[in-house]
């Protein structure tokens, strides 16, 4: 941390008590002020204060506190957020390790370990709107409302369900209403909200508590092995193993009851996308006999519910958390064990500053707070697996399905031969066709699923598959149509956009990229009696329209769901028999070095999507690429032989769990000012790297242009994060940038775009 004390010059030393406090926003600056004797007793590291700083009165957190100031004219500080400390020290410490590691201003890290919601102290109030019935409803009122307001009475009938007042966020979402149709039924009269202080969870009643099942031998040895590193304070991180279905969950929630017995608590993560109400209600029902100790945080929740949460965990009531990404940070005391559930998803890296993942950031707290660590995973991330065979991190494998069910079937059609039949070929093929067919023949459904996220500016041949290459980094170049050219982000190596296949002299290179609407136009077109439903981010921008079209899909009102990685993961459908992945490639040629991974890791999912119930499933991959290894190894299930191969390419390429990597990213709206930075720094950057670092040029980066911002690259690789970050930040430092031009630092970076 960079002290700077901007109080003044050194003055006589005064006494009582002091604090050095770090404001919210003040570029890492520390100031003293005095304790006003009313708060002696309460303020301490970590309290969150408001203090004067010229003529403003800004939040602040206390770092340290101080027995005398040299400060001249030390002022006051103007108050005390809380009684008790709202970061505790080991929060504090992990907010400075995150600051020194990712390379970002340490306020923004201190930041970052409160929700905002408990941030600045402003939401203090406990109570939430509840909805009650007004009065007794007749099914006639009802039959009524149905007509003039259809969403009314779905509100109405929710709340008939529920049989007792409910908070109206839960009403609504049990509804699958807006907050706002209760206020319209509030008009009518037919509703009361008020504001109440709701002394249980809605969904408590739901639940029964379910006993568990028999764990089988392979799930006693994991339990025992994770039973051991919580009572060895020196214990390995464990990663566990486990094809989906192997009943990881179960250990988890032995290994969390575990903890709470022993008088500890218990931090389970799970990726955002998979904090589905039916996650939650299996932790819940679980726990039915301690339900006022869990705490559940994810992006849902309104601030009020937040800052209740938040505070049920920081007062001790809550002894167990289930949370996204930024629970890592929850303020639970005497953790006894931390579980990362999925921890090979990239959603646990989060993507602005401090750009941290969660996984590593749970291995970090869990060693410093001396709770057990278990990282789950059917496909674990490299990294994870580069730590086992490093001997870091224990390996404990769930190797069968816990109902014994067959991994389903995986065919690849090439799409080398398919484009050329017929236009739409390239989208749905042969094969896939009359499979699609035959399941709506037997009145089974199917997913088509396209791989969207990020995006995709590879050259692809349609004739030969070749895709044009970096020829020092092995990955996909980006095409820059403007400038009509190849550019590597990574190296920085640039060519002319071929005109023919470098390959086979076919004409029919070009520019991969099929949307979902595309899909689903030509989906329609072929099957012009199908019930076709699209899911995707653009067509489920309504709050409901997920889960409304998940619920059509599960009653069998929809054939055909045509969707991107909204449908990849977590969701249980009995009644599919049949995944098509449209086109493999498109996640395969992004030009990032973790492509193969990605791929892999996806069709996994996507997979285990078919066959979930009695029949079995089958999943059809169409690709240009046949014979790449990601869709090679997925087809056969084979996640070591994958894992081995790519390892051996990351070593090669001295890249990631091998070599680290930083990746600095600059925009503007100006683009020469933007790429005379990058160009500076990556000029800077070379001039001081020690030996065995080295910097990219500063290029555009594959999304060369977003939300009107130019954007440039300038990659960094070497032995070690820290020497990077170090490395980067003396530069950075040193080096005035336009006040147009903003930086943003990506330690360890996951997605390169
Ligand atoms: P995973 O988390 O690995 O996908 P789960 O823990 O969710 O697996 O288990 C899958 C299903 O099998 C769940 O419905 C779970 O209740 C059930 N299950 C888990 N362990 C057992 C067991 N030992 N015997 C019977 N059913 C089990
Ligand atoms: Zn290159």
């Amino acid at each position: 941390m960079s002290v700077c004390l901007s109080n003044g010059p050194v003055a006589g030393i005064v006494g009582g008590m002091f604090v050095r406090v770090l404001p919210d926003q003040a570029a890492g600056r520390l100031l003293d002020y005095r304790v006003p004797e009313a708060w002696v007793s309460a303020v301490a590291v970590g309290s969150r204060v408001r203090v004067p700083v010229r003529t403003r009165v800004l939040p602040a957190t206390v770092v340290e506190v101080l027995e005398y100031s040299d400060v001249r004219g030390v002022r006051e500080i103007a108050e005390l957020l809380d009684e008790k400390p709202m970061i505790r020290p080991a929060l504090l410490d992990l907010a400075r390790w995150m600051s020194d590691y990712y390379c970002c201003p340490v306020e923004t890290a201190v930041c970052s370990v409160l929700p905002v919601a408990v941030r600045d102290g402003k939401v203090s109030e406990k109570r939430r709107n509840t909805v009650r019935l007004a009065g007794e409803v007749t099914e006639e009122a009802l039959a009524v409302l149905e007509k003039r307001a259809p969403r009314q009475a779905d509100a109405l009938r929710a709340l008939l369900e529920a049989g007792e007042p409910l908070p109206v966020v839960r009403a609504a979402e049990a509804a699958g209403v807006a907050e706002g149709v209760f206020r319209s039924l509030e008009k009518r009269g037919l509703v009361v909200i008020e504001s109440a202080v709701v002394a249980r969870d809605p969904y408590a009643e739901k639940f029964v508590s379910s006993a568990g099942v028999t764990l089988n031998g392979e799930q006693e040895a994991a339990l025992q092995a994770v039973e051991e590193a919580m009572t060895n304070p020196g214990a390995k991180p464990i990663l566990l193993f486990g094809v989906t279905g192997s009943g990881k969950t179960e250990i988890y929630l032995r290994a969390i009851r575990r903890a709470v017995e022993d008088g500890r608590t218990a931090l389970v993560l799970v990726p955002e996308i998979a904090l589905t109400p039916q996650t939650v209600e299996r932790f819940k029902s679980r726990f039915a006999d301690m339900q006022e100790k869990i705490a559940v945080l994810h992006s849902h929740l309104s601030d009020g519910e937040r800052h209740d949460e938040w505070h049920k965990i920081h007062d001790g009531t809550a002894r167990i958390v289930i949370g996204a990404r930024s629970s890592i940070f929850a303020p639970l005391e005497n953790l006894g064990i931390i579980i990362v559930d999925e921890e090979h998803e990239n959603s646990y890296k989060q993507d602005e500053a401090p750009r941290y993942h969660a996984r590593d950031m749970a291995v970090l707290r869990g060693h410093r707070e001396k709770a057990a660590v278990l990282l789950g995973s059917a496909t674990p991330s490299l990294e994870s697996w580069h730590n086992v065979q490093a001997e870091k991190y224990r390996l404990v494998r769930l190797d069968n399905r816990v109902d014994d069910k067959r991994m389903p079937v995986v065919r690849v059609i090439d799409l080398r031969q398919q484009a050329r039949r017929s236009p739409e070929g390239g989208i749905l093929s042969q094969p896939l066709r009359e499979a699609i067919e035959g399941r709506i023949a037997k009145g089974e459904q199917t997913i088509l699923f396209l791989n969207r996220r990020g995006f995709s500016t590879s050259m692809i041949c349609e004739a030969c598959g070749h895709v044009c290459q970096c020829p020092d980094c092995s990955v996909s170049l980006t095409y820059h149509r403007a400038a009509e050219r190849l550019v590597c982000h990574i190296c920085g190596h640039s060519s002319r956009a071929p005109k023919i296949c470098p390959k086979c002299g076919d004409p029919g290179i070009r520019h991969s990229g099929v949307g979902t609407q595309k899909v689903e136009d030509a989906v329609k077109r072929i099957f012009p009696k199908a019930r076709i439903a699209r899911m995707d981010a653009d067509s489920m921008t309504r709050k409901d329209a997920y889960r409304e079209t998940l619920g059509a899909f599960k009653e069998g009102k929809i054939d055909i769901l045509v969707g991107t990685q909204m449908i990849a993961k977590g969701l249980h459908f009995p009644n599919v028999t049949l995944v098509g992945i449209v086109n493999a490639d498109l996640g395969l040629h992004l030009p990032d070095f973790r492509a193969g991974e990605r791929t892999f890791q996806l069709l996994t999912q996507v997979a285990g999507r078919a066959g979930r119930g009695e029949m079995e499933g089958e999943v059809l991959v169409q690709t240009f690429t046949p014979f790449s290894p990601s869709i090679q190894f997925a087809r056969h299930h084979d996640y070591e032989g994958f894992m081995e191969q790519e390892m051996e390419f990351r070593r090669q390429f001295g890249y990631p769990p091998f070599g680290r990597m930083v990746m600095v990213t600059l925009r503007g709206t100006m683009l020469e000012r933007v790429e005379f930075s990058a160009q500076t720094l990556a000029r800077k950057l070379k001039a001081s790297a020690p030996a065995g670092v080295t910097v990219g040029e500063g290029v555009p980066a594959p999304l060369e242009k977003a939300k009107t911002y130019y954007r440039f690259q300038v990659s960094l690789r070497g032995p070690s994060s820290v020497q990077l970050s170090r490395l980067l930040r003396g530069t950075l430092d040193a080096l005035p940038m336009p006040e147009d031009v903003f930086v943003a630092v990506d330690v360890d970076p996951l997605h390169l775009l």
